[in-house]
This record gives structure tokens, sequence and C-alpha cells, in this order.
């Protein structure tokens, strides 16, 4: 089984396999509830509904990876992880940016999402790559 369909996020990877970017919200105090769990962490109510955002952030943080590591190896090197904070929620999911150099990220610029996957070891996870907004 796949280990990302049996956890409280799996409506997340679900949403990213069929291309939409899905988040949970807690079905009592509609307070956005990431990460995924059970219970509200803010009123304690169990039940969240997943509802669909847009692919628009703004760059919360940024690192630039010039070395390869383990799992890594289908991913050109330097590559750019990110925290890109949803627009309109204030959720912040980890992500990859294309490449901008020669200019470093900006922190706070708007990005646009686009639905991938990165490759790790052989396994194909969906993933989302940011791109400064045009
Ligand atoms: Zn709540």
């Amino acid at each position: 089984m796949n280990h990302r369909l049996d956890g409280a996020d799996a409506p997340y990877w679900q949403g990213l396999e069929q291309g939409r970017l899905l988040l949970p919200r807690c079905a009592h105090c509609a307070r956005w509830a990431w990460p995924a769990g059970h219970r509200c962490a803010a009123c304690g109510h169990i039940g969240v509904v997943w509802e669909e955002r847009p692919l628009k952030a703004t760059l919360y943080s940024w690192t630039r990876t010039w070395h390869r590591f383990g799992m890594t190896e289908s991913l050109d090197v330097p590559y750019v992880s990110i925290v890109a904070e949803v627009a309109d929620c204030g959720v912040r999911l980890m992500g990859r940016m294309d490449d901008p150099a020669p200019a470093d990220p900006r922190i706070g610029e708007a990005l646009t999402g686009r639905i991938d996957a990165t490759l790790v070891g052989d396994d194909r996870i969906p993933a989302i790559i940011w791109s400064r907004t045009a």
C-alpha cells in the first residue's frame, strides 16, 4: 500500500495526484488545520473538510542545495527547496522552486505552482513546483 494514502494527510496526496491542491479546515471553527490531523488543534473538534486552494503563494523561506545526498539522484543540482505560504489561508507547504538562478529568490515574492512529481529513489512523489508569478 502506498504509505501516503493511509494517514490523516491522505486527501492532500490524493488531491495532488488528481492535479488539485486540497487543504484541511476544521469543520467546526473553520481554522486551517495544517499539518493534517484528526482533531482541530484550536477547538478540539474532530473532523475536517478538505477545500481546494489555488496554486498561489508567497515565498516564506528557501535554500539552494548544491551537493547530492541519498535519494535525490533524480534532481539536477543545484536545486531550490522552499516553504511556500499558500494565499489566503496561511498554510505553509514544503516544495521545490524552478531554479531562478542567477538571481536568488526573494522572501515574500509571489509564486504560482504547478503539480508535478519528484523521484525519490524509485518512488514518484507528487510535488508542487513553484515559479515566480509572471
Ligand atoms: Zn476547530
